[in-house]
């Protein structure tokens, strides 16, 4: 073809790039792998074939850990942790800045083993995951660096599981990895059995670089050796991959005490608005659902477009997709590579082929002969309800409906059970700016898609996870506090002494939806003091007091758009009138639990709502600084409704330490009050109703904590579940809490030192935080 000739066709030649310096990579290491364990590469075992999904070829046969093998593993890593944690930031940081250094040298021969391996545009990993990858080690060898001066009260958790998914393999390493060594834990990884070559190179990585033996191992295997993982002596489990699995490793490490991460799927909405410039929003369209064979967790896989440009949108839409190129991932020209494996495309190709509904256009475009390829594809005119509307298809597939009003926009956007990220369009920043924070998700991008960056957390809300990767919240997640905490003895309630009840002693109700509500089982249960004398009665709560309790808070969701002013105000008058009884309180408390604390129980409960009320309108998100013309905002938005298994040993200091930072920030609460010295909590809803506390944001329930722990875990209009009770249900209500993966916040047994101000701590529980890209410019 002459140059002529290419002008005038405006068609594009091959590019392929060479695949050669990889392959001799491979034929050097023997094409044959074991596990990368103590700085060293085991010898090969029995395994499975790693394979070129463009073209079915083997490219390596890997070894599948035994139990052993993660054991090895996993000691390896304990091992090495206290020497690297006491290395210190500044140490660790040169071996992070050393491993983005090397990352960069050999990015050429890493962008083609991955596009090898997992059939990628070779323009994909050339110029997103390794470059981002290399960001995340020079980001995080700032965070070692900063850590000692700006975290000086956190350490690291100590050895970390990790199991990462086939998409995107180097880059979530990268994400997994680079934090946690940072923070001075020591990691076993384990990459997708599809897809490991490139985390075994970075293992040969790791070791040009020096690091210490043992900071990072890597074991190769199937879903098994994930399970070895979770189930090893580990601190930490870092999971990203299916919400189903996600599910099993939150029931699997329930109660055991190891923090946990999840980063899962997704059914993210693309919405375009009808001023929005429409070509920008297609070619943005091409990044959000055909980026790696939409084979991203946060695809914009669901669009949602605006009726009076509907058709026209569409129309464009699918000229654009006709023009689409898919082939070769290694030729540089190329749109669309190949889906990871013959088993991913078998589920697309039956998802679709299931799908009755809607109408369906497939990219009219040559399609290369074997290998997994897939035709990115359009299903328009689908009804919310239709499962490919619900469903994350994992593919190059698109699906759309349109809408008439914002609030519309809105009402399908939130309908799904997922909550990872969304993207708008439209050139009206008022729009998107009142938009993004009514879209449930972690992300949320604006005029532009995908973007991603290792300044700015990334993560999900609802079904897709709990906890951020990358910025200074991702950090929160690979370390916890220096101070270590004491056991919780359990609180028993005292005895009567049999002296004949007063006629006149009062049953205290309980306070659901700002009224005062009896228990629905008409059961309740007589409260002693030390000398057994009877000081009253309170109700014993049921799941059906649960449901009305959750329904009330669930109702109040107005509290969550009012101003931090206003919930300032109310705690402040909270504490004022809390302030006038505080004798009244302070002889309550003492009665119940026999000591003479209550005066300073009730002081330190005004001074928690006093700190709340000052945060209230001061606890501020950020803008990062992320490569791009433009801003992304970490705003910080309540989790929304939270309910909590209070404090046994400190009645009203307890509830009011749980509920003051969570009603700040805009949350609405469901409390489990005190089991054995529930009457501070009752009278303490009095106050709540002088003080403008509005229905519904302050729920108080009383009663055995082993009866509500498993109904409000397991209710799907919590969002969050926190449990201070000396009853130990950290496990149940950790297993309880998989259902809607929520977010959970439990003691695991052991004490909270009531009589210090964990206020921020509180606050860091009580909010997410959500990340809105802004480009700007013309
Ligand atoms: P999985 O969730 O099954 O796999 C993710 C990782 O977990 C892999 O390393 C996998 O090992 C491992 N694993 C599998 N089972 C277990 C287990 N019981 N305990 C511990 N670890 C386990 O995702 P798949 O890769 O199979 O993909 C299936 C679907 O998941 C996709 O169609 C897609 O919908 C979704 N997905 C979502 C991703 C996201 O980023 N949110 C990423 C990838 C997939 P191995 O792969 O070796 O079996």
């Amino acid at each position: 073809m002459t140059i002529k000739e290419i002008f005038d066709t405006m068609e594009y030649g091959p590019a392929p790039e060479s695949a050669a310096e990889a392959l001799a990579w491979l034929v050097d290491q023997g094409s044959r792998f074991g596990h990368f364990i103590n700085g060293e590469f085991t010898a090969p075992g029995d395994g499975f074939d790693s394979k070129n999904p463009a073209t079915g070829e083997v490219l390596a046969t890997l070894t599948q850990a035994t139990q052993a093998d993660v054991d090895t593993a996993v000691e390896a890593a304990r091992k090495a942790q206290g020497d690297w944690a006491a290395l210190g930031g500044p140490g660790r940081a040169k071996y992070l800045y050393a491993i983005a250094r090397l990352l960069q040298k050999h990015s050429r021969l890493f962008a083609v083993l991955e596009t090898l391996d997992n059939g990628k545009p070779i323009r994909e990993s050339r110029d997103i995951d390794i470059p981002l990858a290399q960001r995340h080690f020079y980001y995080h060898a700032g965070m070692a660096q900063l850590m000692e001066s700006e975290l000086p009260e956190a350490e690291a958790l100590g050895v970390c599981g990790q199991i990462i998914p086939w998409n995107f393999p180097l880059l979530m390493l990268a994400w997994k990895i680079a934090p946690a060594i940072a923070m001075g834990n020591t990691v076993v990884l384990k990459p997708a059995e599809y897809t490991s070559l490139t985390a075994l190179l970075f293992a040969d990585i790791c070791r040009q670089a020096g690091l210490p033996k043992g900071v990072v191992n890597v074991v190769t295997g199937d879903g098994a050796a994930g399970e070895m993982i979770t189930a090893a002596d580990v601190d930490k489990i870092a999971f990203t991959g299916s919400t189903s699995v996600g599910r099993k490793i939150r029931e699997a490490t329930a109660g055991s005490g190891k923090a946990l991460t999840l980063e899962l799927g997704g059914k993210s909405p693309y919405i375009v608005f009808d001023d929005a410039d429409i070509d920008s929003a297609i070619e943005g369209l091409v990044d959000a659902i055909w980026f790696n064979q939409g084979q991203v967790c946060c695809a914009g896989s669901r669009l949602l477009v605006q009726e009076g440009i509907a058709e026209r949108f569409h129309t464009k839409l699918k000229a654009r997709m006709d023009g689409l190129r898919i082939g070769n991932p290694l030729d540089k020209c190329i749109d669309v590579g190949a889906v990871v494996d013959p088993v991913q495309l078998n589920t697309i190709s039956e998802m679709v082929a299931a799908n009755q509904a809607g109408e369906m256009h497939q990219a009219q475009v040559e399609m290369p002969e074997g290998g997994c390829f897939y035709p990115p594809t359009l299903i328009e005119g689908l009804t919310p309800a239709d499962p490919l509307m619900q469903e994350e298809i994992f593919g190059p597939v698109l699906v759309s409906c349109t809408f008439r009003t914002p609030s519309e926009a809105v009402e399908l956007a939130n309908n799904t059970r997922y909550g990872l990220a969304a993207t708008l369009w439209t050139e009206n920043v008022n729009l998107a700016l009142d938009m993004a924070p009514k879209l449930v998700a972690g992300v949320v991008w604006v005029n532009g898609t995908n973007m991603f960056d290792a300044a700015a957390g990334f993560g999900g809300v609802r079904e897709s996870g709990f906890g951020r990767e990358g910025g200074w919240e991702g950090l929160a997640a690979y370390t916890r506090p220096k101070s270590k905490p004491n056991p919780l003895a359990r609180v028993e309630p005292f005895e009567g002494n049999g002296a004949p009840a007063n006629p006149l002693d009062r049953t205290a109700k309980m306070y659901v939806g700002g009224k005062q509500a009896r228990p629905d089982s008409g059961y309740s249960k007589a409260v002693y003091g030390k000398s057994g004398a009877l000081l009253g009665h309170a109700g014993l709560a049921n799941r059906k007091d649960v449901r009305n309790a959750v329904e009330a808070a669930a109702g109040a969701k107005g509290w969550s758009k009012t101003t931090g002013h206003l919930r300032a105000q109310i705690l402040y008058y909270i504490g004022e009138n809390l302030s006038a009884r505080a004798e009244e309180f302070s002889a309550r408390i003492d009665a119940m639990t026999g000591k003479k604390s209550g005066a300073a129980e009730v002081e330190a409960a005004i001074q928690r709502l006093f700190s709340a009320a000052a945060w209230a309108d001061k606890y501020d998100g950020q803008v990062h600084g992320v490569p791009i013309r433009g801003v992304a905002l970490a705003m910080k938005e309540p989790v929304g409704v939270i309910s909590a298994l209070c404090a046994d040993e400190a009645p009203l200091l307890g509830l009011v330490s749980a509920m003051a930072p969570a009603i700040a920030m805009g949350n609405r609460v469901v409390l489990a009050a005190s089991e054995p010295f529930p009457l501070a909590a009752t009278d303490f809803y009095q106050v709540l109703e002088t003080s403008d506390v509005p229905a519904g944001v302050v729920n108080i329930l009383t009663g055995s904590h082993a009866e509500l722990a498993k109904p409000l875990s397991s209710h799907l209009n919590v969002d969050a579940v926190w449990s201070f009770s000396s009853t130990d249900l950290s496990a149940q209500i950790e297993a309880a809490s998989a259902g809607n993966l929520k977010r959970t916040w439990v003691n695991n047994g052991t004490a909270t030192d009531w009589t210090q101000d964990h206020t921020k701590r509180f606050l860091q529980e009580a909010t997410e935080i959500k990340n809105i890209w802004v480009p700007y410019g013309e």
